[in-house]
Formats: structure tokens, sequence, C-alpha cells
């Protein structure tokens, strides 16, 4: 759908959110509270509609649509966690500071613009919303225009929930995304691909706006030979195959030993088996392809390797089987670009320091796999490569740790999010320091006198 929006009505809707910023309305404890608990209940009610949204979008089964419900607990945290992180955090003064006491206190930024992918189109929407509430901010929301049906139901909840002047809605494709862009908001979180993350950042730079970007890439997936075989086979498999590939941390390629690459691809082959059957396009688990775009984009990738498994497509239906790809080449297609769909290419390497160097070669990834029950080899990994999360011996799992902050590094992303990161993205840490009246030394005023220069040493050199 895209809703023809023009410049007035956005404008206007940004200075109805300032105006109402402007009052404090949105900054105590109880009123966040109340917007979450609001919130929370919408979902709750809209549960069905939005399972529903998603499974018309994306053809994607009920078990992994409700992964998109799953910001309700992130709501909960925030319930449970808001006044501790409200808290000023005191920072102790020097002496020549006395009499005084410093702190450091939270305030919310102002309004947020939040635009969205189409991958998970109702929880990358909502998720980041949990933060700007939060944090105290009034928030615009621009969900994606390629899974429409969960658009049109984010619409709607949220102004079941709130008045547009607190939290809005606005629906439509590049065009409105890039109107919404030409105006100054006080954060931009965006959650899409590396290249439309650059067009935003410049957008934000002509305000100077606060960009979170949460972004793509191809995430490694190394495997060494000191594993379970089974365990690790299902665990990959089940990582590159829910919402048929389409995840942003979906492993997108095999970096295998060498020695245990055939074994491996084998047991991945019987798990495609095992979850979806002989035929995953009779399957009621298997999801489909977002459009005819990139079922097209997706299709040109299967002849980057040999299929081990999979490879059929049914472009009427946008079905891709799903697909392990064994003899890639670095240079073929499918290692060019985020695969972002059904297709595994499978790599290998003899040893592990020819592993990292590969990936070390490759823009940093936002999330980096690494099977091995080698403690050495494991901090190995962790120290010489970088990636905005890792995960050992399973693959997708790290996300859904709480307190862990979810972000990309380079060019998978800048900024982090989830539970207590959520809440800082929003916020700006303001540093404060108050004075007393009773003591004012005078050294440090001008004319400056050789008592004072002693003293400006001794505090700048210690001696
Ligand atoms: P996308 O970048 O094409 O679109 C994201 C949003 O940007 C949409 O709302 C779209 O309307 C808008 N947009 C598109 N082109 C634009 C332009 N030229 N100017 C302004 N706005 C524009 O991403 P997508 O295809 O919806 O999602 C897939 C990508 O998102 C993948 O790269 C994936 O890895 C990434 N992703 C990242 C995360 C994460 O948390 N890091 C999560 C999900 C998806």
């Amino acid at each position: 759908m895209t809703a023809q929006i023009a410049v007035a009505p956005i404008q206007d809707l940004i200075r109805q959110q300032r105006t109402l910023f402007g009052t404090g309305q949105t900054k105590p404890a109880e009123f966040r509270i109340a917007q979450l608990q609001k919130l929370k209940q919408a979902i709750v009610s809209y549960r069905d509609a939005i399972v529903q949204a998603v499974k018309e979008d994306l053809g994607r089964p009920p078990f992994e649509a409700y992964f998109e419900i799953a910001t309700v607990s992130e709501i909960n945290l925030a319930l449970k966690q808001l006044k501790s992180w409200l808290k000023p955090r005191r920072v102790r003064t020097s002496i020549d500071q006395f009499p005084s006491s410093a702190w450091v206190q939270p305030e919310p930024l102002g309004v947020a613009l939040i635009i969205g992918p189409w991958n998970y189109p109702f929880q990358l929407m909502i998720s980041p919303l949990v933060g700007a509430i939060a944090a105290g901010n009034c928030a615009i929301l621009k969900p994606s225009e390629h899974a429409p049906k969960t658009a049109a139901v984010v619409a709607e909840l949220i102004q079941s929930a709130f008045e547009p002047n607190y939290i809005a809605v606005v629906q439509g494709g590049v065009e409105v995304s890039q109107r919404l862009l030409a105006e100054k908001y006080d954060r931009i979180f965006f959650t899409g691909g590396t290249a439309i993350g650059r067009i935003v950042m410049q957008a934000a730079a002509k305000h100077l706006t606060p960009v979170t970007l949460e972004l793509g890439g191809k995430s490694p997936c190394i495997v060494d030979t000191d594993i379970q075989l089974e365990h690790t086979a299902r665990r990959i498999a089940w990582g590159k195959f829910i919402n048929a590939g389409q995840t942003c941390i979906a492993p997108d390629y095999l970096l295998v030993d060498r020695r245990i690459k055939g074994e491996l691809v084998e047991a991945i082959a019987q798990c495609i088996r095992d979850f979806y059957g002989d035929n995953p396009a009779d399957s009621p688990d298997y999801g489909r392809i977002v459009n005819q775009r990139h079922f097209s984009r997706l299709a040109a990738f299967l002849d980057s390797g040999e299929i081990a498994i999979g490879g059929q497509t049914d472009p009427g239906s946008r079905y891709i089987a799903p697909t392990v790809l064994d003899n890639v080449s670095w240079d073929s297609s499918v290692m060019q670009e985020e695969i972002f769909g059904p297709i595994l290419p499978v790599l290998d390497y003899g040893d592990l320091d020819e592993a990292i160097a590969l990936v070390n070669d490759r823009p940093k990834p936002l999330a980096l796999y690494f099977f091995s029950q080698d403690r050495d080899k494991q901090a190995k990994v962790l120290e010489s490569t970088s990636s905005g999360g890792v995960c050992i011996n399973d693959t997708v799992m790290h996300v859904g740790v709480a307190g862990l902050p979810f972000g990309g590094v380079g060019d998978s992303g800048i900024g982090s999010y989830h539970d207590k990161a959520s809440f800082d993205t929003f916020s700006h840490y303001k540093s404060v320091l108050k004075k007393g009246f009773w003591l004012d030394l005078k050294w440090r005023y001008a004319p400056y006198t050789e008592a004072g220069l002693k003293q400006i040493k001794r505090i700048v050199t210690g001696s």
C-alpha cells in the first residue's frame, strides 16, 4: 500500500508531537508505565490479527508468527525495571570541585522516527517502540510496504491505544519514507538493508539527527570438527530455514572444516527432511518468499554451486525449497551479497586461522556463529573476529537473551537495543554538576598567582 502522504500532514504530525513532548506529559514514570501497559493490552487483543497478517504477508506458520508477539516479554521487562533505569547515577567529584555533587540522569530525546523492514514486520516496529515509550519519547512509525497486512494491523493497533500526537503510524513505501526522512527528529531508528541504511544516515546528517541503524550482511557460520554433529546440523538448519531464510541473523553461509564437510552436509540434508518432509512445498511449517523481486533474485543464486539438497522453485507461490549448495566459490554470485532466503552455501577451510582470515576479509557481520566444543578455539574466534553478536554452538538464539544488547558493528549497523539498551538508545544521559555557595576557592580566578599555578600543576599532573 503506497499512501500518498503530503509533506504538510507529516510536518503537522511532527509539530503536534513536539508540542505534546514540550508539555512534559510523556516524562513521568507513571505515564510511561501506563502507556506500556496500554501497548501490551493492545498487542494481546490483536494477537490473532497479527498472526493472521504475518501469515498472509509471508506465508509464515503460526508457530513462527508468534515470534512477533515476543515483544510482550520486552514490555514486561521494561515495566519491571523502568524505575531503576530512571534513577540518576552518582559520580564522585574531586576535591577541587568541593563543595559539589555530580550525577548522570537519563532524559527523553523528543520525537523519534522508527522505520521497519518486512521480514519480522510487527516485532521490528513494536520492539523499538517499547524503548521509545519507556524512555519518555513521542514516536512516528513507518512499517514496511512489503508486509501490507501487518502494516495495517500495526496502524490499527497503535490508533486503538494512542493519540497520534503521541504515537502515530504513517504507512507507505519508499517515497513516504523519504518524505519522513526529510524532516528533523531527535532519533531515527532504522531497521533494514545496509544500502538503505546509508541513505537514512545521509538524510539524518542534514539535521544532525542521531541514528540507530539495525542492518544486515552475511553472517558466517564456522564449524569445527569438535562438535556434536546431529545437534549442530539441526541448529544450523533451524536458524537458516525459519521464515524461509528471511531473518537478518540467519547463518548466511557455512564455513566448515574440510574434514567434516561431507558428514555435515548430509546431516543438514537429513534435518531438512525431518523438519519439512520429502516435499517442503507441502509442509505447513515452511514459509514463502516475500515478493517476486526477491524470488527472482534468490532463484538466480541457485547455480552458484552444486545442489546438495533442495533447489526446487515455484514462481507462482514464490516457493524456494530449503537448499544447500556445495562446492561454492567465494567469487560466485551467492557470496556477493546478503542472501536473505533459504539457500545455504557451503565453503570449507583447512585450519581455523584460515577461516578467521576469510571472515575478517569481509565486512563485519551482524552475527557470527561458531560450532566447537574446544574452549581455546572458542576464545580464539571471539578474540580475533568482530561482529554485532556471537552465538557459540547455536544459531539465532542469542537474540532471545533479554540482557544482551542487539545490534551490528561496521557495515552491519550502528547502536543497539533490547531491554535496557532500548531505553538507552532513546535516552540522552545528561551530566549534572551541582555546586554549593558556602565556599568559593579564589585561586582559579584571574589575576592568576604563583600559588594558583602550583595548584593547577598539582591537579593536572598529579604532583
Ligand atoms: P529495506 O532496507 O529495503 O527497507 C526497510 C525500510 O526502508 C522500509 O520501510 C522501506 O520502505 C524503507 N526504504 C526502502 N528504500 C528506501 C529508500 N531508498 N529511502 C528511504 N527509505 C527506504 O529492508 P527490507 O528489505 O525491508 O529488509 C531486509 C533487510 O533488513 C536485510 O538486509 C536484513 O538483514 C535487514 N534486517 C536487519 C535487522 C536487524 O535487526 N539488524 C532485522 C531485520 C532485517
